[in-house]
């Protein structure tokens, strides 16, 4: 059976060194400042929110949250945007996507001084990205390399398969992994026969969004799997399909959904990866507790460059 790399662990480690970065700055003078803006009342993004609050309060970063409501003006959210750019005691702003369809988001991105762009989505932190300039990485590729360094798992010299394209992860985690030497390639919808070249992978990324899609076929045997993909099951069939009655944890998993009237899948097949990769981590518990934790690492990037040159 395949090594399960932990998430929840690394993630614990990442916020202990963030706790001390805190205290150190706190002694230099402030706490670091985390702005985060929640459009509306969309629930998922409503619960993101709620976490990365708590997460930086457990931490001792300086939070604020504004909520301007659903109907908010793209002029208007740029004023709020601005007025944090200028605030000496915010490092980070964080404007929670998605937004109401109405709001030039692009705008929106660019708006935010890339200094405190602590997402890493301001097209100069992409640029400083793919140059390999220093600047604020996204979160969750960035989880995904301190994954794989705190895991040991070599990256130097391997051949490294992304499955998504995005600007959020799939060509953010393939610059990442190029920066750390392995050779790269990048899949998406339209790349022919996908398991032949996933299975090419000593290290495969998957970050997709479509439930269970990598199954033993796309998984070269021993590899390592990053499985990205947060996707909800809401129907029964479909939880059935994925954890049929005749495999052991099928029954655990069918309780949850008709408990909780969901469930939560990754992109990998939870059973074909545990079989045919080496190490791979886990939904929920691999990547998702990964992405808070490098949010609050930026911000407190930000905050030690901008004390640093005060
Ligand atoms: P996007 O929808 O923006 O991108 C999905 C990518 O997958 C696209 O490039 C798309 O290709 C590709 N794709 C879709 N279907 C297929 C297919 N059948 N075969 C090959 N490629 C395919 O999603 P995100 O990048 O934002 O997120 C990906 C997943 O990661 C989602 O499940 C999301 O919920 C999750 N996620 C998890 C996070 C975490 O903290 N763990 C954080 C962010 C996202 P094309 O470009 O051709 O359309």
């Amino acid at each position: 059976m395949a090594k399960v790399l932990d998430g929840n662990r690394i993630r614990d480690e990442i916020k202990t060194e963030c706790r001390s970065r805190v205290e150190q700055l706190i002694s230099r003078g402030r706490a670091p400042g985390l702005a985060v803006v929640l459009v509306g009342h969309n629930p998922a993004s409503e619960i993101y929110v709620r976490n990365k609050v708590k997460t930086s309060q457990e931490l001792g970063i300086a939070g604020e949250t504004i909520t301007p409501p659903e109907d908010i003006t793209t002029v208007e959210l740029l004023a709020i945007v601005g007025s944090l750019n200028q605030r000496s005691d915010i490092d980070g702003i964080l404007v929670q996507m998605p937004l109401p369809s109405h709001i030039d988001a692009r705008r929106i991105v660019e708006a935010i001084l890339p200094a405190k762009d602590v997402d890493g989505l301001h097209p100069c932190n992409a640029g400083n990205l793919v140059t390999g300039r220093p600047g604020p990485r996204p979160c969750t590729p960035a989880g995904i390399i301190e994954l794989l360094k705190r895991c040991r798992i070599p990256i130097a010299g391997q051949r490294a398969v992304v499955v998504g394209r995005s600007d959020l992860v799939g060509k953010p985690a393939a610059f990442l992994l190029l920066h750390e030497n392995a050779t790269v390639t990048i899949c998406h919808s339209k790349t022919p026969d996908l398991p032949a070249v996933c299975r090419e992978a000593e290290i495969l990324i998957a970050a997709i969004g479509r439930p269970a899609l990598i199954t033993s076929a796309y998984i070269r045997p021993g590899a390592t799997v990053i499985d990205v993909g947060i996707n909800r099951l809401d129907n029964r069939a479909d939880v059935e399909r994925i954890f049929p009655h005749d495999r052991p944890g099928s029954a655990q998993k069918l309780e949850v959904f008709d408990r909780k009237g969901s469930l939560l899948v990754g992109d990998a097949h939870p059973f074909d990866v545990a079989e045919s990769a080496g190490a791979y981590t886990p939904v929920p518990g691999g990547v998702g507790p990964l992405t808070i934790a490098m949010l609050m690492s930026n911000t407190i990037d930000s905050a030690e460059r901008r004390i640093g040159s005060c």
